[in-house]
């Protein structure tokens, strides 16, 4: 896989920099010899084509990161299917029109393992995708996704130009939403288990029945695979981007009470959704150009937590209204 679009004094645009995932893909840009430039929400709305187009034809991108979204964990993409929907249909749609209007050489499209039907063969190649049906506690979000993958490769077949898209596994890490009613599974056991040390409590609450297989990335490490795939891949094929090495929930919340110390016991509430039964990413595509994750679990939850601690007292975690 030689490479295909070299970096240095290129203008990126990366569209949602403030999320976990954009952050750290801002991070990780800062070691490469280009130009960041991003843009806050109240100043862009990213759903609104005009201003989208205007911005781009105004800026100029060379290259286009997208990492804007709206996201959620199990309970949020169950509630507000129209959120998932439009939104992400609305933003994404808007980016990659207007980036091609204005000659966008290099975009990359971020997705996630949730495009997958639900009973995918485990783990899941890239060419699983649309082999039967969605889960349904985030078919709205998947949809939205693969339509932004195939509208890619669409401009890509039509145009010739160079779009690309990758799609992470469950990614966690700084930056990461604690809001119990919107988070992923590790912010919020996280967030459960430092609360029950602070209180003395006894029991960790863990949603559904502790059976599910997931896979996790830690973002940093996500960006890493991101910028490497942008400076060194151009297939048609969206690229699967993981670890390949999956966990019960159930052990999970036990490493995370580990690393956030303290003797609570996991209890396990059969009314909340299991979702997925497994959800384990094929990464032989990736793996094969040699490029493989720093962080093994344990390192990424203590990384995580120090983050959550230092933050907690700072006042800029995302905790949501409770
Ligand atoms: P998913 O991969 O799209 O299902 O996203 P989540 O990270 O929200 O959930 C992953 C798994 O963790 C599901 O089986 C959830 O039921 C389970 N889980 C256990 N406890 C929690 C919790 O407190 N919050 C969330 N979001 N998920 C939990």
């Amino acid at each position: 896989m030689a490479g295909t679009f070299d970096l240095r004094g290129k203008r990126v645009f990366v569209a949602g920099h403030r999320g976990m995932v954009g952050s750290a893909v801002v991070r990780r840009l800062a070691a490469e010899d280009c130009e960041i430039l991003t843009v806050p929400r109240e100043t862009l709305d990213l759903r609104d084509q005009a201003g989208v187009r205007r911005w781009m034809a105004d800026h100029r991108p060379d290259a286009v990161v997208i990492a804007a979204a709206k996201v959620g964990g199990i309970l949020a993409n169950d509630r507000f299917p129209v959120d998932f929907l439009n939104d992400n249909l609305t933003l994404q749609t808007n980016i990659i029109d207007s980036a091609f209007r204005s000659d966008v050489r290099k975009l990359l499209f971020l997705g996630s393992s949730c495009i997958y039907p639900k009973l995918a063969p485990q783990p899941m190649p890239e060419d699983a995708l649309l082999g039967g049906p969605l889960e349904p506690t985030n078919e709205w979000y998947a949809i939205a996704k693969i339509a932004g993958l195939k509208l890619c490769q669409a401009y890509r077949r039509q145009y010739g130009v160079d779009y690309i898209s990758a799609m992470p596994t469950n990614l966690y890490g700084p930056g990461d939403n604690f809001d119990l009613d919107s988070s992923h599974v590790i912010p919020a056991l996280m967030r459960k288990a430092h609360a029950l040390k602070r209180s003395g409590g006894k029991t960790l609450e863990v949603w559904g029945s502790g059976k599910p297989m997931r896979e996790f990335l830690y973002v940093d490490d996500a960006a890493d695979a991101l910028v490497f795939l942008l400076k060194n891949y151009s297939g048609d094929s969206h690229v699967n981007v993981g670890t390949g090495e999956d966990i019960s929930i159930a052990d999970l919340a036990g490493a995370v009470v580990s690393v956030v110390g303290g003797d609570a016991r996991i209890t396990f509430d059969p009314t909340r959704p299991d979702g997925m039964p497994r959800k384990l990413m094929d990464v032989s595509r990736l793996f094969a150009t040699g490029w493989r994750p720093r962080y093994a679990l344990r390192s990424g939850l203590e990384r995580t937590y120090a983050w959550f601690l230092h933050h907690l007292e700072k006042g800029d975690v995302r905790l949501g209204p409770r």
